[in-house]
């Protein structure tokens, strides 16, 4: 299967998933998560009409911008950020679904502002409240939306994540109920410089049940690109 094929049939899917959940299909984009695919795969998904990248690896996304591999649709950061490698991704991405602690949140504010930018972020939640993975706790997040207004440098336009491996089908269906109940309670508060349109959450074993839950973007990267190939 080619990778316009593998996209082609991942939208059937959505448009199913989005049908059965009285959704309109196109409230639901999908972001290719591009990590170790080099840039010829990735444009080869932009050509095949994904709505936008992202990338995992602050040292992939710089190698890959100046090779156009992005080109015609927005780009995301969505892994791991390091503080002292936040100026090489602020401003060069639309969007950072991977915001997920107050240090990283300070730093991101800090780099836009100095850059005379203003950087649209996720704050990044563990929803399965996993002690080894990052990511605020509902709660956090809540108090920290309500203090958006001394980031002027950022724009929080929603929530990301990453739930818990699942053992089987429907699994996660707690944690993406849990994760819009949370989207949606923010969202009610009208807070400055909130603006919540984006809840990122579902991958290849579980979109659809994200967008039975009201995942408004999937991020989609085995089933477009294959299983990786991780060098040991
Ligand atoms: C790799 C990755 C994905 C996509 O995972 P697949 O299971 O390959 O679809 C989604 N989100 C993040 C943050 C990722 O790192």
């Amino acid at each position: 299967m080619s990778i316009a094929q593998n996209v082609a049939a991942i939208r059937a899917r959505m448009e199913r998933a989005a049908r059965e959940a009285g959704r309109e299909p196109s409230d639901i984009l999908l972001c290719a998560a591009t990590k170790m695919n080099d840039a010829a795969r990735v444009r080869e998904a932009v050509q095949a009409g994904v709505d936008c990248c992202g990338e995992n690896r602050v040292q992939e996304l710089t190698e890959k911008l100046p090779q156009g591999a992005y080109e015609g649709v927005p780009v995301h950061f969505i892994g791991h950020l390091q503080t002292n490698k936040v100026n090489k991704v602020v401003g060069a991405v639309d969007l950072i679904q991977s915001v997920d602690r107050l240090e990283l949140l300070a730093a991101v504010n800090k780099a836009a502002l100095k850059k005379g930018v203003c950087q649209k972020i996720l704050f990044e939640i563990n929803i399965g409240n996993e002690p080894q993975k990052g990511g605020f706790t509902p709660d956090e997040a809540r108090v920290l939306a309500g203090q958006m207004g001394a980031y002027p440098g950022v724009l929080l336009c929603g929530l990301m994540a990453i739930p818990p491996i699942s053992e089987k089908k429907g699994d996660n269906c707690k944690y993406f109920a849990k994760m819009r109940n949370l989207f949606v309670d923010i969202a009610a508060e009208k807070y400055d410089n909130v603006s919540m349109v984006c809840l990122s959450m579902g991958m290849t074993d579980d979109f659809e049940d994200a967008i039975a839950q009201g995942a408004t973007m999937i991020r989609v990267g085995t089933a477009i690109f294959g299983a990786r190939q991780y060098q040991i």
